[in-house]
């Protein structure tokens, strides 16, 4: 058993949103020898989404096809147009600070207007709330804002404590995304320390590869898995229809 959840089949393309589409991702997966995939768009292409797809995928292969979304949280908005659909799971991101699209192509520079420790302060600060929406099962990548390499003074780990204190009591799984290898910063996210914390806490852990390509898909996963038994994890979260189980690692 094997899943990755954060896979982006209509890449940063969109729609049509169709079984010819996301077929070549799940050939990877199968490949890689995943058991189970789920695709997470980026919400903006929420309207293009066919929902038939994923059953339909499902009857084509062994592997369990999931249907979730990459939702861009920001303080104050609504999520109305999430109800309604057949999610398996939704994960939450964030992406932006004050308005900044921090993680866009050309947006490097912008880190020199912040103190360091500060932007991370606020930044755990908005997956905190995130979470505390209760509608995301999944928060994504947690220290995202590490992907240029900026580090605060101050310990990432006692910064994302508060987020983390949160995860634990509503029991919501932390994303452990593999793309930040391929980002500048060459790590997964979220950083060791903070995994380690999320295990004391006893916060449930995906394994995700963020794919925006089929060859993306799984990648990296052997050394995100590691890391984790490294650390004392023993089992991952699969989702269902937005109930949480279980798989080994
Ligand atoms: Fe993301």
């Amino acid at each position: 058993m094997a899943a990755d959840y954060h896979v982006h089949g209509l890449g940063h393309d969109g729609p049509a949103h169709t079984v010819e589409r996301l077929w070549p991702y799940v050939e990877v997966a199968r490949a890689r020898g995943l058991t189970e995939i789920g695709f997470a768009e980026h919400e903006w292409y929420l309207e293009g989404l066919d929902f038939s797809v994923f059953p339909r995928l499902e009857e084509k292969t062994k592997l369990k096809v999931r249907a979730g979304l990459e939702v861009d949280f920001r303080p104050g908005r609504d999520f109305k147009e999430l109800e309604g659909k057949p999610w398996d799971y939704l994960i939450g991101s964030v992406h932006e600070v004050h308005g900044w699209a921090f993680d866009k192509p050309g947006e490097e520079e912008g880190f020199g207007n912040w103190d360091i420790d500060e932007l991370y302060r606020l930044y755990f600060g908005l997956a905190a709330q995130a979470a505390a929406t209760g509608i995301f099962q999944v928060i994504g990548h947690l220290d995202l804002i590490k992907l240029y390499g900026h580090r605060p003074r101050r310990p990432a780990v006692e910064l994302a404590e508060p987020a983390l204190q949160l995860m634990a009591r509503l029991g919501i799984v932390l994303e452990v995304n593999t793309s930040g290898l391929y980002r500048p910063v060459r790590e997964i996210y979220p950083s060791r320390d903070i995994l380690e914390r999320a295990f004391q806490l006893n916060i449930p852990v995906i394994i995700t590869s963020d794919a925006h390509v089929p060859e993306e898909v799984g990648r990296a996963r052997e050394t995100a898995r590691q890391i984790l038994y490294q650390i004392g994890y023993r089992q991952l979260a699969t989702f269902h229809k937005g109930h949480m189980g279980t798989e080994p690692l």
